[in-house]
């Protein structure tokens, strides 16, 4: 086997490691879906396994990838980004406090305002992108945990990992990314600092909007760790077998299709800015984004496919460009090969951070040119609509 600890990450990740199987010599690996595994005849389990709520086989290469492509000591896959992020606050303590960033995944803000609040957790909501609101935020001593997502989604809103790491660690509290945008192609969260990273494997790492996955990878394999491993069996958040063989599948070209998206982003968002349409671009790998700064240091060789427009005119001027794509898809998620359009204020509710202007988009792989030629008549339809 090559020595695996000296492969660049590119590499790593197309040849998942570069493992084979050692019984038939395949360069991809078998799918177990096996349920149950066979006991000894002196009733142990020398095989380590025994039922697949626990751990299943096909887990073991992405995992590994994973954790060498987040530099971790242990990943976990989960049945999803969501199963993922509550195990880690769930392996917390009721009474707890948490601090979380103001711009993050919707549906695990309202899981953290409703369900972990009934249960006990005191969640405190920062403006994170504010180094001294983080830190206002912060009670050393009780705040266990600092969540932040970055960039965060939908305003693309950039988080300086390394001193948010800095803020929790000296209040005794750890640090959690989600780096579903950035991905690991770009950012390494735990080399800035972090303890625990997040993705929602749905997105990038899978990469073809054809499976729900979730991941964590963490700096040391301690007892939270266990405690969080145990969440996964005990609660049954295990990722199907299939979808675990389709997830490694898909992260052999991570590197391609995400630099390529990233790069289309970037043209897109460029083209855009300034537009007479168009009221602010937001993407971190702008010039003049507020985040640009942070995102340049902690972000290496892209700043991500996701980005957004607010659209001049207003909600009703947004709804319609994006009724009048053709090549874009309307639709939700993210991190896709085809590129994906919506308006998110109409789907997060009361306490979204986005503007009701803004639509959401996840760049793809196609050509970029097709992107913006859409997205300009899209534009124009949607003015000529709202201005008749
Ligand atoms: C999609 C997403 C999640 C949730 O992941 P699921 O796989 O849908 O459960 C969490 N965080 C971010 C940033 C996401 O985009």
């Amino acid at each position: 086997m090559a020595d695996e600890t000296k492969m660049k990450p590119a590499t790593v990740a197309a040849q998942a490691l570069g493992w084979i199987d050692e019984e038939t010599r395949a360069v991809v690996p078998p799918l177990h879906p096996s349920s149950t595994f066979v006991r000894d005849a002196d009733n142990g389990y020398s095989s380590g396994r025994s039922y697949s709520r626990a751990d299943n086989p096909t887990y073991d290469q992405a995992e590994a990838v994973l954790a060498a492509l987040e530099n971790g000591a242990g990943a976990a896959l989960f049945s999803s980004g969501m199963a993922a992020a509550t195990a880690v606050f769930l392996s917390l303590k009721p009474g707890d406090h948490v601090v979380i960033s103001r711009v993050m995944y919707w549906s695990l803000r309202s899981w953290l305002l409703g369900f972990a609040t009934d249960w006990g957790l005191k969640v405190a909501v920062a403006d994170t992108t504010d180094l001294a609101a983080l830190e206002a935020a912060m009670r050393p001593g009780e705040t266990k945990l600092v969540w932040i997502e970055t960039p965060g989604n939908p305003t693309l809103a950039v988080t300086d990992i390394a001193a948010a790491a800095e803020i929790a660690h000296a209040a005794g509290a750890r640090l959690a990314v989600d780096s579903t945008v950035a991905t690991p192609v770009f950012t390494r969260p735990l080399d800035l600092g972090a303890d625990i990273v997040m993705h929602s494997a749905t997105k990038s790492l899978n990469g073809h909007s054809d499976a729900i996955a979730g991941a964590l990878v963490t700096r040391a394999t301690d007892a939270q760790w266990e405690k969080i491993k145990l969440i996964r069996i005990q609660s049954g958040a295990v990722l199907g077998t299939f979808e675990a063989w389709l997830l490694l599948r898909g992260m052999r070209t991570l590197y391609p299709r995400v630099r390529t998206a990233a790069a289309n982003a970037m043209a897109v968002a460029e083209h855009f800015r300034g537009h007479p349409l168009v009221e602010e671009t937001l993407y971190p790998g702008l010039a003049d984004f507020p985040g640009h700064a942070v995102a340049a240091r902690q972000m290496q060789g892209g700043f991500g496919s996701l980005m957004s427009i607010r659209v001049k005119g207003g909600e009703s001027a947004a709804i319609a460009a994006a009724a009048s794509v053709k090549i874009w898809k309307r639709a939700t998620s993210l991190g896709g090969v085809e590129s994906l359009i919506e308006h998110r204020a109409s789907v997060e509710g009361a306490q979204s951070p986005a503007p009701p202007d803004l639509l959401r988009m996840s760049v793809g792989i196609e050509d970029a040119s097709d992107l913006i030629d859409d997205f300009e008549q899209a534009l124009a339809a949607a003015q000529r609509g709202f201005q008749p």
